[in-house]
C-alpha cells in the first residue's frame, strides 16, 4: 500500500460529514429523514449514508426548478456561461476531493477518476459557446410569408444516470440543458451518489437557487421524475430494461414526453491480420476500460472478433498484459483497477463468467480474487476468454464488468454477420491498415460510433449515441444541444407595402 493508504482518504473526504440532497439552492435531508447506507467496494464495509428522496422531495425540487427556470432563461448565454465558469473553477479547486470521493464510492480508480474530472471540465468550457452559435432558420416556404424558427427551453429537465462515471456525469451531462436555459433536477444512481452530493455545493455556489437540483435515491425518485406532468424532458442514462421501463412509465403519465436514452453496450472490436499485434492490443485493453471503471463502460469492446492468423498471438498477447494489472483499492495511486461497483453487480458478473466457462469457453487469465487485496472488496483480476463461440453468453449479453471475450474469425461476411448479430449498437472498432476494408466495415457496422484504429476516445462535438436497443438520441454535440429545446416557426404574412404606405402618408 503507497501513502495514499496511509493518510486515509475516507477520514479526510467521509467522515463526519453529512451528505445532503440540493433542492431550491438549500441542502436538506429526504422527507422524513430517510437515508440509505453506501458501501465502500475496496472493501465491502459501509462507508456513509445518503438521503433516500421520497415521490415528495422529487415534487419539491421540480417546484423549485420551476420557479427558478424564467429567470434563467431570460439570462444572456454569456450570463449563463459565467454560472458555467465560476463551476469550472470550483472543479479545479475541489479536483482531488471528487476524484477520491468517486473512487471511494465507487471502486474506480481514484487516477482516472481525476481525468474525469478534468474531462468534465472540457465540456464546462465548451457548451457555452457552441450554445452562442446556435441559429434558427429562415425557410424560403412561400412568396407571401416570413417563415423563420425559434428555440425555447422545455422548461424542467430530469436528468437520470448511471453508476460507472459519477462525478463525470452528474457534472457534465446536465450541461447542454442548462445552457439552453432549462432547469435540472439530476438524480444520481444510488450505488454512487456521493460524488454528486459533493458536487452539489458546487452547483449551489456557482448556479441561481433552484436552476441546478440533487435528488438521491433509485426507482422511486426516477419513478416519480419520469411520471411528473411539469418534466417533459427527461434525459436517461441506464440499463435497457431501466431504458424501457421509462418509456413505459412516461407514456402511462398521460404526458408526453421527449426521452433520450443512452442504454447498453455489446462492442465490437474487429481485427484484421495486417494489423501491428502491439498497437491493436492495447487498443482491445484501452477500450475495455478495465483502468477507468472495471471495464463498467457501455462503450467497452467486450467482444473483440480477431482474425484466425493472429488469434493465438493476439490472446497470448491481451493475457500477458492484463495478468501485468495491479488490482486493488480504488483510492491507492498504485492500482491499475479497483474493485467492481457493489455486492449485486460483482455476483451478477461472477454469473456470468462462470456461464462462459460451463460453456466452453477458455479462460486464459483473470476472473480471479487477487493476490493481496481486501477480502471482501468486489474484486476480479481482468478476464480473457478464448476459443468463445458467438451463441454464448459472453459473446451476447452485456457484462458490464472486466471481461474480454475475444472470437475468431475467417470468413469476412461471416465475421460481420456475427459483429452485427447482437441486439445492441452503441460502439465498434475496426483494425486494419487498408484504406478500404477500413471505411467500408465501418459502414457495415451496426453501431452509432465507430472507431477505427482506435477505441474508447470521444470527442466532444461529435455525437455520441446507439443504434438498436443501446437508446435513442445523441449526446455530446449540437444534436444534444438542439434536444433541449423545442422548435417554434412563425409564420409573418406579409401585406402589400404600397397600401402600408399609404396609410403612412394620409396620416
Ligand atoms: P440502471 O438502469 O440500473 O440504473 C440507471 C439509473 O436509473 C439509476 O439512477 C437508477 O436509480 C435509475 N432507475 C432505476 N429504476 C428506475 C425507474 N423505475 N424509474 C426511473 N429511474 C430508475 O443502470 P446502471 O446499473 O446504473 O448502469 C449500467 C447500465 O448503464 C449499463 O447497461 C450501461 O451500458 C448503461 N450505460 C450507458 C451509457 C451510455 O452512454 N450509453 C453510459 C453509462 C452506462
Amino acid at each position: 500500500m503507497t501513502d495514499i493508504i496511509a493518510s486515509d482518504p475516507i477520514s479526510t473526504y467521509v467522515r463526519g460529514r453529512d451528505f445532503q440532497m440540493l433542492i431550491g439552492g438549500e441542502f436538506v435531508d429526504a422527507e422524513g429523514g430517510a437515508r440509505t447506507v453506501t458501501m465502500d467496494p475496496s472493501t465491502g464495509a459501509p462507508l456513509t449514508e445518503v438521503p433516500e428522496a421520497t415521490a415528495g422531495d422529487v415534487q419539491r425540487a421540480i417546484e423549485a426548478a420551476q420557479a427558478a427556470q424564467p429567470g434563467w432563461a431570460a439570462m444572456t448565454v454569456e450570463q449563463r456561461g459565467a454560472c458555467f465558469a465560476r463551476f469550472g473553477e470550483l472543479l479545479v479547486e475541489r479536483l482531488e476531493e471528487l476524484a477520491m470521493l468517486d473512487a471511494i464510492d465507487s471502486g474506480n480508480p481514484v487516477s482516472a477518476m481525476r481525468t474525469d474530472v478534468r474531462i468534465s471540465l472540457g465540456y464546462v468550457e465548451g457548451w457555452p459557446p457552441m450554445a452562442k452559435w446556435l441559429k434558427g432558420e429562415v425557410i424560403p416556404a412561400s412568396p407571401g410569408n416570413l417563415h423563420y424558427t425559434s428555440y425555447m427551453p422545455y422548461g424542467v429537465v430530469g436528468r437520470i444516470t448511471a453508476f460507472n462515471h459519477p462525478v463525470m456525469f452528474a457534472a457534465t451531462r446536465p450541461l447542454p440543458a442548462l445552457i439552453t436555459g432549462n432547469s435540472i433536477v439530476i438524480k444520481p444512481a444510488p450505488q454512487t451518489s456521493v460524488s454528486t452530493l459533493g458536487l452539489a455545493e458546487l452547483f449551489a455556489e456557482a448556479f441561481p437557487p433552484g436552476v441546478v437540483n440533487v435528488v438521491t435515491g433509485g426507482a422511486e425518485p426516477g419513478d416519480a421524475l419520469v411520471t411528473h406532468p411539469a418534466v417533459k424532458r427527461i434525459a436517461f442514462t441506464g440499463s435497457v430494461p431501466t431504458g424501457l421501463l421509462i418509456q413505459r412509465r412516461a407514456a402511462e403519465s398521460g404526458h408526453v414526453k421527449h426521452l433520450s436514452l443512452e442504454l447498453g453496450g455489446k462492442n465490437a472490436m474487429v481485427i484484421f491480420p495486417d494489423v501491428d499485434l502491439d498497437e491493436a492490443v492495447e487498443g482491445a485493453i484501452y477500450g475495455m476500460n478495465f483502468n477507468v471503471c472495471q471495464g463498467q463502460s457501455c462503450g467497452s469492446n467486450s467482444r473483440v472478433l480477431v482474425h484466425r492468423a493472429i488469434y493465438d498471438a493476439f490472446v497470448a498477447k491481451a493475457a500477458e498484459k492484463l495478468a501485468a494489472y495491479r488490482v486493488g483499492v480504488a483510492y491507492d495511486d498504485a492500482t491499475d483497477m479497483g474493485p467492481l461497483v457493489s455486492r449485486e453487480h460483482f455476483a451478477r458478473v461472477n454469473e456470468l463468467l462462470e456461464s462462459g466457462v460451463d460453456q466452453g469457453a477458455k479462460l486464459v487469465t483473470g476472473g480471479d480474487h487477487p493476490d493481496g487485496a481486501p477480502g471482501d472488496g468486489y474484486y476480479m483480476r481482468p478476464a480473457v476468454f478464448a476459443d468463445v463461440q458467438p451463441q454464448m453468453r459472453i459473446a451476447t449479453e452485456e457484462i458490464f464488468g472486466p471481461v474480454m471475450s475475444i472470437l475468431p474469425f475467417d470468413d469476412y461476411e461471416a465475421m460481420l454477420a456475427q459483429a452485427n448479430a447482437v441486439d445492441l449498437g452503441l460502439t465498434a472498432s475496426v483494425w486494419t491498415n487498408d484504406l478500404d476494408l477500413a471505411l467500408k466495415t465501418a459502414e457495415r457496422l451496426d453501431a452509432g460510433y465507430v472507431w477505427v484504429n482506435d477505441s474508447t476516445r470521444h470527442y466532444m462535438g461529435t455525437p455520441f449515441g446507439g443504434t438498436k436497443n443501446s437508446g435513442t438520441g445523441r449526446e455530446e454535440s449540437h444534436e444534444e444541444l438542439v434536444s433541449y429545446l423545442e422548435q417554434k416557426v412563425t409564420h409573418v404574412r406579409l401585406r402589400d407595402p404600397r397600401a402600408a404606405y399609404q396609410r403612412l402618408i394620409n396620416g
